[in-house]
């Protein structure tokens, strides 16, 4: 079930209804979220009893950016909730958030995961990794993401389309680590060793393991834990060792982010930076990493057991606003090299 508090829902691409209200109520704090309810309610539900406040939420899968733009001043949003530097930028773009300085936030949150004009904070990293057959990729054969580029894989490696914000972000780490020439050759590489069009989303490319159609998949890491706890898909997390690449010759696995924005009219725009902290802090990043098989990115807070029991890395440090720097360039690689065609 979900919550009363979900009160905006989703689907098939329009927002059916808003119950926000359009006005600032006290102790109120109200999010639009691209993530879905089941992932944030614990956290929402620890800070509404630590505080007193009480968060309601319009979760949408498309829209939410538009949808604050169309508001304007009038928005009811105080907080954005959304996955990847991508979208963390669009809203940037849009025009449709606000900067927040707080030293809390900024002594939760490692620099390279928070914009330095601290319009967007992370909240959670996800690694993009690969995913190897067990049957038929020998452990330790891959170990970077240059290395998808060999000869050797030649029609063995299956992915999402190219231009998916997931793709775009690796693809604008490889142009930042090796410039934009050599990231160029590397993406005719691996689109010369796809077993297939590019398609589907990041669980198919599993699938295609389980179903021999492939032999190496990117991914990002905590559709593994979904898989999992899918009993038909199962079958293809068992098809696969997981394996956290390298990236620009021995860094580390590229990373990026679940974050949060404070939107630009926010009506209680104290109780929404309380929200963003409260999000940063201990008991929220444990569970929310925990929640979706993804990392803190706090410091202090442990890896939850289970998805560190799946692999240790050491993230790339390269910053995810250099990231979002380079999406444009990434994309117009994308075009170059027919990667989706
Ligand atoms: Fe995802």
């Amino acid at each position: 079930m979900v919550p009363l508090r979900f009160i905006g829902a989703l689907l098939g691409g329009a927002i059916l209804a808003s119950a926000v209200a359009n006005h600032a109520v006290a102790e109120t704090v109200n999010v639009y979220s691209y993530r879905q309810p089941f992932l944030i309610e614990p956290m929402l539900d620890a800070f509404t009893k630590k505080t007193g406040i009480e968060v309601k939420v319009v979760f949408a899968k498309n829209g939410v950016i538009e949808r604050l733009k169309a508001e304007g001043v009038n928005s009811p949003a105080d907080v954005l909730l959304t996955v990847d530097i991508g979208r963390l930028n669009d809203a940037i773009e849009s025009d449709v958030v606000q900067p927040v300085k707080s030293a809390v936030l900024a002594a939760r949150i490692p620099a390279s995961f928070r914009d330095p004009d601290n319009r967007w904070f992370g909240l959670t990293s996800r690694a993009r990794i690969i995913y190897a057959s067990k049957d038929r990729v020998k452990p330790g054969e891959i170990t970077s993401y240059e290395q998808l580029a060999d000869p050797m894989w030649k029609g063995r490696i299956c992915t999402r389309g190219g231009k998916h914000v997931y793709n775009v972000a690796l693809f604008a780490a490889m142009i930042a680590h090796h410039g934009e020439a050599k990231a160029e050759a590397w993406l005719r590489g691996v689109k010369a060793n796809l077993a297939r069009k590019p398609q589907g989303n990041d669980r198919a490319q599993v699938k295609a393991i389980h179903e021999g159609e492939c032999d190496l998949a990117i991914g990002n890491n905590y559709y593994y834990g979904n898989m999992l706890d899918t009993a038909e898909q199962k079958p293809w997390a068992d098809s696969v060792n997981l394996v956290f690449p390298t990236i620009g010759g021995g860094k580390g696995t590229h990373v990026n982010l679940a974050g949060v924005a404070l939107a630009k009219a926010a009506p209680n725009r104290a109780n929404g930076i309380k929200l963003m902290e409260f999000l940063a802090g201990d008991e929220a990043q444990s569970l929310y990493a925990e929640r979706n098989y993804e990392y803190p990115v706090n410091p202090a807070v442990a890896w939850s057991k289970k998805v560190e029991s799946w692999g240790h890395f050491i993230p790339d440090d390269l910053s995810l606003a250099a990231i979002a720097e380079l999406r444009g360039d990434a994309i117009r690689m994308v075009d170059r090299v027919d990667y989706d065609g």
